[in-house]
């Protein structure tokens, strides 16, 4: 009876275009209305076709809203792109026993025009009913025609309202997508590609703007859109999807082709563009990704592309490419991250406690307590993975707390059991923005009855310290009341004695990655020899972390290092483990000669 294909095209952009919204039908009464005046009918109606049914979005003279399709006489009318009439209803066998005809409506009289897109695809119909047979004249149904088109024209501006960014004109984030769900409603064949791409970079915008104001800023976001549009011309069409990001997808081209046209458009969007009287060099970073034509491909490609852009700003490329496994380990922190609360009201956290050594006797000082977290799922993750998500939200300062009443309870039974063992905590940047964290500590240690001196904090190396302006003062009030602060990963990364005098450090730990092999290169030996040498002179003690073999505690020891961790000397362990293992030490009968 009806073209399927079409219909299926049809229920996609009625979808797609959320036709059946009630503020649209509200838009169109007063054009139903003057067509029920104009033509002199007691019914007039916008109906919507849709697979199973139709519906009248705007209505004048009909109670019912709607119909089945089976009983939708516009499911006829939208088959053609003329005005369909039918002089008497009751004469035609297709419709005489249609429920508007033989039911209490008595319809005899029916015109339709059918509502057409630009593409040519029929939504349904603008349509006249009448209770006496009737034939329009040709000029009534241009008459018609002309209002289907108008009720057409209205949709669409209807359509189009939170659809267009103001900046550029360009449509927005809102319509790239409902065109992406409409090419999957489709199902076309081909391959595609979806390009993300950002043309300012964030803090430049945040400066330009503090500077000079939004309008500049605007004018060069509309600069930068024009120069994308001029690139891609006709191959695609360019959407603005964010402050100063633009997409857009290609059909059918491979990497290369993708990769051609990128070159190309960076290329164009290096020169310089004019914020206000500033010449800006406009930035530029893409991420693209691959995908078919089928939903369970468009609904998540912004996303994709975005992991992908993002990949590009890291690392300062023009252009990454979506990859599944960088997505998988975004995926990850993120389940990390919201996983996390969870995991500490229903103890999967846990500590363990690596001892370290005097280099002097080779007896046994303080241990650190290491934080563990075995998730249900993902089964043991490491500090070294999950502290650096945790540190980016607000559970960090909850769990610093959980790993400082644990650990000084534990702190506080060895007192008991191996008096004058200490402890050292670690801490992260995010922790001095809790201004209560020193009086916390100070409250625990008085709580247990411990004195400062036993215990520890170790803070990273780095410039962080300037970012956290609450950090300096209560590193100074702890180290007053005598906690000893230690640098941790000493040499890892920015290494700088310098800023070292700003914060009261007692003890510098030498990163693990220039000890571990220590005996095998030769500019890590340099390295940790002249840190070892110039700690000393500043007065600071030193703990060289990571010791794995007998050659790296033999240099160690030469070059004056005052304490040793490592896997050799003894590995994270329980508490009950390295109470017994201290134990021994003390007792002479060491596990092993670490002296
Ligand atoms: P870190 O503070 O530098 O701790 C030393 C890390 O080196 C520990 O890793 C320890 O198990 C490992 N290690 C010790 N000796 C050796 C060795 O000989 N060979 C090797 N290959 N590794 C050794 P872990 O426990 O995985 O902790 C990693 C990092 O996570 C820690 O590095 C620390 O930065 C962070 N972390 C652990 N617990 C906490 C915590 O409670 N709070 C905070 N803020 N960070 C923590
Ligand atoms: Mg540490
Ligand atoms: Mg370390």
């Amino acid at each position: 009876m009806w073209d399927s294909s079409s219909d299926s095209d049809r229920v996609a952009l009625i979808d797609a275009l959320n036709v059946m919204d009630p503020a649209l039908g509200r838009a169109l009464d007063p054009i139903t209305e003057l067509a029920a005046f104009t033509f002199d009918v007691p019914i007039a109606l916008i109906s919507i076709v849709d697979a199973d049914s139709q519906r009248f979005i705007s209505r004048v003279g009909l109670a019912v809203e709607g119909t089945d399709r089976h009983a939708s006489i516009c499911s006829w009318a939208i088959g053609s792109a003329q005005v369909m009439q039918v002089a008497d209803l009751r004469e035609d066998p297709r419709y005489a026993q249609n429920p508007l005809v033989v039911g209490p409506e008595q319809v005899r009289f029916y015109a339709g025009a059918p509502l057409l897109t630009r593409s040519g695809l029929a939504l349904g119909t603008l349509c006249l009913m009448g209770r006496a047979p009737r034939v329009l004249s040709p000029l009534e149904v241009q008459q018609l025609q002309t209002l289907a088109r108008v009720v057409m024209a209205q949709m669409e501006l209807k359509m189009s309202m939170g659809r267009r960014e103001q900046v550029t004109g360009l449509p927005n984030r809102q319509q790239f997508q409902a065109d992406l769900d409409l090419l999957a409603r489709r199902a076309g064949d081909g391959h595609f590609t979806a390009v993300l791409l950002d043309v300012l970079d964030a803090h430049s915008a945040n400066d330009a703007g503090q500077a000079l104001g939004m309008k500049p800023v605007e004018a060069l976001l509309r600069q930068s859109s024009l120069r994308v549009q001029s690139v891609l011309q006709d191959q695609a069409q360019v959407y603005h999807v964010g402050v100063s990001r633009f997409a857009f997808f290609l059909v059918d081209q491979d990497r290369t082709q993708v990769e051609a046209l990128l070159d190309r458009l960076r290329e164009r969007m290096r020169r310089p563009l004019m914020a206000g009287s500033v010449p800006m060099l406009p930035q530029f970073h893409a991420g693209a990704c691959h995908f078919k034509a089928v939903a369970a491909d468009t609904n998540d490609l912004i996303r994709k592309c975005l992991v992908a852009m993002q990949h590009a700003v890291q690392t300062d490329a023009c252009l990454c490419w979506y990859s599944d496994e960088r997505d998988a380990r975004l995926r990850r922190r993120y389940r990390l991250a919201s996983d996390a609360a969870r995991g500490l009201a229903q103890h999967q956290f846990s500590l363990v406690y690596q001892p370290r050594f005097s280099l002097h006797d080779g007896m046994p000082v303080a241990a650190e307590a290491l934080l563990r977290w075995v998730h249900p799922m993902l089964g043991p993750v490491s500090p070294g993975e999950f502290i650096p998500v945790l540190e980016r939200t607000a559970l960090m300062p909850a769990l610093s707390r959980w790993v400082v009443d644990h650990a000084l309870a534990q702190l506080a039974l060895w007192q008991h059991a191996l008096p004058g063992f200490g402890m050292s905590l670690n801490l992260s940047p995010r922790d001095f923005d809790d201004p209560g964290l020193w009086e916390m500590l100070s409250t625990r240690l008085q709580a247990h009855g411990l004195p400062a001196s036993l215990l520890e904090v170790e803070i990273t190396e780095g410039e962080w310290l300037q970012g956290h302006p609450g950090a300096v003062p209560q590193l100074r009030a702890m180290a007053t009341a005598g906690i000893r602060i230690a640098i941790d990963d000493f040499g890892s990364g920015y290494s700088n004695f310098g800023y070292l005098s700003e914060v009261p450090i007692s003890l510098i730990k030498i990163d693990r990655s220039l000890v571990t092999g220590l005996a095998r290169s030769r500019t890590s030996r340099l390295k940790v020899e002249a840190i070892i040498k110039l700690a000393r002179q500043l007065g600071y003690r030193t703990v060289a972390e990571g010791v794995e073999s007998d050659a790296e505690l033999s240099l160690l020891r030469l070059w004056g290092c005052d304490e040793a961790q490592g896997y050799l000397l003894a590995r994270p362990m329980t508490a009950d483990a390295a109470t017994l293992l201290v134990d021994a030490c003390r007792a002479g009968s060491p596990g092993e000669d670490t002296a």
